[in-house]
């Protein structure tokens, strides 16, 4: 009954051909692909493998990384096989603007290391060198047998087109606002830049379309009408989402409601880390995204109440924020070992007013003693109390419990 109402809220997802970027599958129903870029000097190999291979191993299916100079060119393909070697075969994708049909020409082991190429219509050049420079990436992605990612961007706007969507609009009799009109270029500069690539003989499933904004709600309204306008895989993200709290939730918000209609087949969260900050959490929150929405699930979930005034001791917070951190720990192996355990669900309750209730709902749970209760605590497994726990050692004691729920559930020879 629950698995009926939940398929039927489900976001059915906007039909598009399918891109394949190495491994990877993207739109044409395929589950929607976690990405990343990374923040390191490409010219640096070292920090660049390294980066990489953090972001793949946080969950990140396909990294991006800055190719902007003749030094970063000739570094990729030494980062590729490096990465091989570390048994890391996440496709990268290779950032360009300005000078990538140069570089392309000039590095032809880059070319051929990457598995995307991403051009930005708006930083290529202007006049006739723009399309001089665009044709020869789209020829160097068909000889390579490449795809690419149009990514147009709100900083980066092709100031031409917009120039002439000014014009139109201003001799327009209904003239539109000046927020609509840069909408509909951003929109215009993707579509005209996927039309290009396929007059150059493109095929429509090698290209993957972005449009990307900083406000949530002008986000909304482009890739509304971006889905209603093409049949390409869309790269759905806020650009320069900002930093921490504001970063998060403006992401959150704005790809939320656009994959709940079923618009996105990849998507990135660009947070700003802080200095010296961990890179992959942009992937956790990709992830956080996609499995709150019920799109996707990548790490067995906790549920834990807020705590209030009946949670006196910190021994609650700890234990929600110890088990949290042990599943994500333990998911690596976990993945390889039980299948299907991305799905588990765990709860982690402050007392007896929710507690029960809420950990017999989830796979496994446990109520710990709110202030004036008896110091003990239940433990839940498929709606089942099954032990109570007591004193000092309760945090491993259930661990314990866990780790053994999950080798007789998820494990081969169940
Ligand atoms: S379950 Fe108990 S401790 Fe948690 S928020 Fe509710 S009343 Fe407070």
């Amino acid at each position: 009954m629950e698995d009926k109402l939940k398929a039927a809220v489900a976001p059915m997802r906007r039909e598009c051909v399918q891109t394949q970027v190495g491994n990877v599958a993207i739109g044409g129903g395929a589950p929607i692909v976690v990405q990343s870029m990374t923040n390191t000097d490409t010219v640096d190999v070292k920090a660049t493998v390294q980066q990489v291979k953090a972001l793949a191993e946080a969950g990140s299916e396909l990294v991006r990384i800055t190719v902007n100079t003749k030094q970063a060119a000739a570094a990729v393909a030494s980062i590729r096989e490096q990465l091989d070697g570390l048994g890391c075969g996440v496709p990268l994708v290779g950032d360009f603007h300005y000078n990538g049909h140069q570089l392309l020409k000039d590095y032809p082991e880059c070319a051929e290391a990457l598995a995307k190429y991403r051009i930005n219509p708006g930083n290529v050049g202007f006049g006739g060198k723009r399309d001089s420079r665009y044709s020869a990436m789209i020829e160097i992605a068909l000889r390579y047998q490449k795809p690419v990612r149009i990514g147009v961007n709100w900083g980066s706007l092709d100031q031409a087109l917009m120039a002439r969507l000014m014009d139109e609009n201003g001799a327009s009799a209904k003239p539109r606002s000046a927020d609509a009109v840069m909408r509909e270029a951003l929109v215009l500069s993707a579509l005209e830049g996927a039309e290009r690539a396929q007059a150059l003989g493109m095929s429509p499933q090698d290209i993957i379309l972005s449009c990307k904004v900083s406000g949530v709600q002008d986000l909304i309204a482009v890739y509304r009408e971006l889905a209603q306008r093409c049949v390409y895989p869309l790269h759905l993200g806020l650009t320069e989402a900002g930093m921490g709290h504001k970063g998060v939730v403006a992401s959150t918000a704005a790809m939320s409601v656009l994959l709940n209609e079923g618009i996105g087949d990849t998507i990135r969260v660009s947070l700003t880390p802080k200095p010296g900050g961990d890179r992959t959490e942009e992937v956790v929150v990709a992830q956080q995204i996609l499995q709150a929405l019920e799109l996707r699930a990548f790490t067995p979930q906790v549920t834990a109440c807020p705590g209030c005034g009946r949670t006196t001791s910190t021994l609650f917070q700890e234990l929600a924020d110890d088990i949290q951190g042990f599943l994500r720990q333990q998911m690596p192996e976990w993945r390889r070992l039980y299948p299907g355990v991305e799905s588990l669900s765990v709860a982690v309750m402050g007392c007896i007013v929710n507690g029960p209730g809420e950990s017999k709902q989830a796979d496994i749970g446990i109520s710990l003693p709110g202030s004036g209760e008896n110091p003990a605590a239940p433990v839940f497994e498929d709606g089942e109390k099954t032990i109570t726990l007591r004193g000092e050692g309760i945090a491993e004691a259930f661990k314990e419990r866990l780790e053994q729920y999950v080798e007789r559930r998820y494990g081969k020879s169940t």
